[in-house]
């Protein structure tokens, strides 16, 4: 058995940058991920577009996250595998401040990442148990090649996206409106390009909607299916030439774990700050719906919203957080602060947190909030109540 201090379940873009916080604040950390990539709906799933680091409705200094993502970002920018437009450029519309990255270099440069500071990686090892003693997780079983191996911790984050190690742990958790309705999933593919045409991203359109529960492993074996069929009808109609397809579906939400607090769409739209808010999230509500229209709310005003840290603590289970969709929060809330640059923003803000609690063998909800947020700003972040926002600059 492997014994560590903190173990982060999927290593999707909150699980890359909790591994990272956690570890460059001296703590041993495993990142155990499903699938034998790392990045998540990143890479593996291949929507290659992170929104948003920026609030553009603020006068100035728009940057409103920044830590590990943003130093990300700037890493495969600078090697010529992203595209960063102007942050301060005039509002448009959202999806002009998004970050485009090539899928391929955005995996490759996530291993040296978390190479350089020593995370020890299980991919291609999802996690299949939870091992519980009372309300503490003391353990997981993950699926390996040559069969199950068990891995300990002191402490835990899930980042699954779907919150798989909260409900396999028997915390309590909702998925999507509570009653079997879901935002639908999609399968990204990827055109034919010529020789010479940007290689940074050129991925299909989101048309390839499909219903998926990815909490159900027959709603997903039926929703793979139907996705193939859908985009091979589009290639047996020569109505795109198509090279590759992701090799799954893409899915919107999953399960939502309860936490010591729970997002509220009115705080969210508001901007409202909490004395435990702990990072910036911007993006609109956004809720996708099967055969109808999305639920679009956008929120046009200078007030940025932000991620309590008692949204990334479970309420069940007392050594476990969350970071990234799986969070603590409404629905609307949730389609909002999924999107990349917030998942990233707040795995930071857990890695950062869980290493503390580890270093100063305290309970999480024990720690001091302003020396955590001097911490993470110390190490690069965007903290609310310390920085409204930042200059963009590259
Ligand atoms: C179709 C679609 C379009 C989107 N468009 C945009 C966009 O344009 N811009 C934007 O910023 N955001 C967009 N989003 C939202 C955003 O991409 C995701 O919400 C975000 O990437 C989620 O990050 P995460 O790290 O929380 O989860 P994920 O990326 O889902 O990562 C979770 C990881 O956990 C792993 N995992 C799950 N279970 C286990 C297990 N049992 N053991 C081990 N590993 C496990 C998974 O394999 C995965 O790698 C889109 C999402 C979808 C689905």
């Amino acid at each position: 058995m492997d014994k560590f201090d903190l173990i982060v379940c999927g290593a999707g873009v909150a699980g890359f940058c909790a591994a990272i916080a956690a570890a460059r604040r001296g703590a041993s950390v495993a990142l155990v991920e499903r699938q034998t990539t790392p990045g998540g709906i990143l890479t593996y799933y291949g929507n290659c577009s992170i929104d948003e680091f920026n609030n553009p409705f603020r006068q100035d200094k728009k940057m409103v996250i920044a830590g590990i993502g943003w130093e990300y970002a700037l890493r495969l920018w600078r090697a010529g595998y992203a595209r960063i437009p102007d942050m301060n450029a005039e509002y448009v519309k959202h999806f002009q401040y998004g970050v485009r990255v090539n899928p391929a270099a955005a995996a490759k440069f996530m291993d040296d990442m978390l190479l350089e500071v020593g995370v020890h990686l299980f991919y291609g090892q999802p996690m299949v148990e939870a091992l519980t003693e009372g309300r503490r997780i003391t353990g997981i079983r993950i699926a390996t090649r040559s069969g199950l191996q068990t891995l300990a911790a002191d402490m835990f984050i899930d980042c699954t996206g779907d919150g798989e190690l909260a409900a396999f742990a028997g915390a309590w958790t909702v998925t999507g409106d509570g009653e079997g309705v879901l935002q639908p999933g999609t399968l990204r593919y990827f055109p034919a390009v010529e020789p010479g045409e940007d290689r940074v991203l050129n991925f299909g359109d989101n048309r390839n909607h499909v219903p998926i529960d990815p909490t159900d492993s027959d709603a997903v074996t039926r929703a793979e299916i139907a996705a193939r069929r859908m985009i091979f009808e589009r290639m047996e109609t020569g109505e795109e030439r198509i090279m590759a397809i992701a090799p799954a579906v893409a899915p919107r939400e999953g399960r939502r774990i309860r936490g010591e607090s729970c997002m509220q769409v009115a705080d969210y739209e508001s901007g409202r700050q909490f004395a435990d808010s702990i990072c910036y999230t911007y993006w609109f509500v956004d809720v996708h719906r099967e055969g109808q229209k999305a639920l679009i709310r956008y929120i046009r005003h200078e007030n940025t919203p932000s991620v309590r840290l008692s949204a990334m603590i479970s309420a069940d289970i007392e050594n476990m957080m969350m970071a990234g969709r799986c969070i603590s929060s409404d629905r609307e809330t949730n389609s909002a602060i999924r999107v990349k640059s917030s998942c990233m923003a707040m795995g930071e803000a857990a890695g950062a947190a869980a290493a503390m609690a580890l270093r100063k063998k305290t309970d999480v909800r024990a720690l001091d909030i302003a020396e955590l947020k001097a911490d993470l700003q110390a190490g690069g972040a965007i903290v609310p109540g310390l920085e409204a926002g930042r200059e963009f600059s590259l």
